[in-house]
């Protein structure tokens, strides 16, 4: 399917591996330009010079925090005009409820939540003035079905998805459309870690953990980085304007319900 974006201008944050990267290779091979980021340079540089060679397209590469406000600006300034923004940042740390104190909440409502929200609020008005827009922010099956030793991602997320279910419909009509992607388990560098702390916690092999939450999920095995950005990219695409507001579910059927 042609997906109607090429020639399109997208800031793919967080966007060296895993997740973020599925997205903007996606994004790449429907001919959108790009700009990335992460925090570390030598991967992202690496990262945007592969898509350059594989897909044709312009990759600007931004290293920076994108959860700090000097990050977000430097984004900002780059990214005037952008047509598509995809937020997404690291996940906060596993642990007890009772680990948590005031400053840990901060700093996962800084990544979670408020970065995407200064992203939007920055990006959104230009993109509702030419009358067309898409935004996808990268969450977590957690919004559905709490995580309990990702207490912090949690809380964070849930405050984002509250903001984009009252924003989306205020933007639609000026044609952008705000939708979040919920991961469930994906073959990514946050999967590993998670994994390993399940060694460490239960005394097992990371074979052991992996086949264990593998177990979990209909599908019987993780997703990958492919199909998730590819999912990304229609939500991205012409196709999708009458998609608003929706949280889309990719996690192998793991979250049993209805509807
Ligand atoms: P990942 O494989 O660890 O990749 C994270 C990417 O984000 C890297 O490119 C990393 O590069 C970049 N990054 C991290 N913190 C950043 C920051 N503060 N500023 C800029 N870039 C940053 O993670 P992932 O699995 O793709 O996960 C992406 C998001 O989905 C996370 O929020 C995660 O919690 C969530 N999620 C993942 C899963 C899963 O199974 N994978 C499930 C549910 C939710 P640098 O480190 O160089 O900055």
């Amino acid at each position: 399917m042609e997906l109607g974006i090429k020639g399109k201008r997208a800031l793919v944050c967080a966007s060296s591996k895993g997740l973020g990267l599925g997205c903007a290779r996606a994004l790449a091979a429907e001919g959108v330009d790009l700009i990335m980021n992460a925090r570390g340079a030598e991967a992202l540089e690496a990262a945007a010079a592969a898509i350059r060679a594989e897909f044709g397209v312009e990759v600007t590469a931004i290293a920076c925090d994108v959860t700090t406000e000097d990050g977000q600006a430097r984004l900002i300034e780059a990214a005037q005009g952008v047509d598509i923004l995809v937020n997404n940042a690291g996940g906060p740390p596993p642990g007890m409820w009772t680990d948590w104190e005031r400053d840990d909440f901060i700093a996962a409502l800084d990544a979670n939540m408020l970065a995407p929200i200064a992203l939007i609020k920055a990006l959104v008005p230009g993109m509702m003035e030419r009358g067309w827009g898409r935004v996808v922010n990268i969450t977590s099956v957690s919004v559905k079905s709490p995580i309990p030793v990702l207490g912090l991602s949690n809380a964070a997320r849930a405050g984002l998805t509250g903001y984009v279910a009252g924003t989306a419909r205020q933007v639609a009509g000026a044609g952008v459309t705000i939708n979040n992607l919920l991961p469930g388990i994906h073959a990514t560098d946050r999967a590993v870690a998670l994994d390993t702390a399940v060694t460490q916690q239960q005394g097992i092999t990371m074979e052991e953990a992996q086949a264990q939450r593998a177990a979990t999920i209909p599908a019987g095995r993780y997703g990958t980085a492919d199909e998730f950005g590819a999912t990304c990219a229609f939500l991205c695409s012409h196709h999708a304007g009458f998609i608003v507001g929706q949280n889309v579910l990719l996690d192998g059927g793991a979250f049993a319900s209805a509807s």
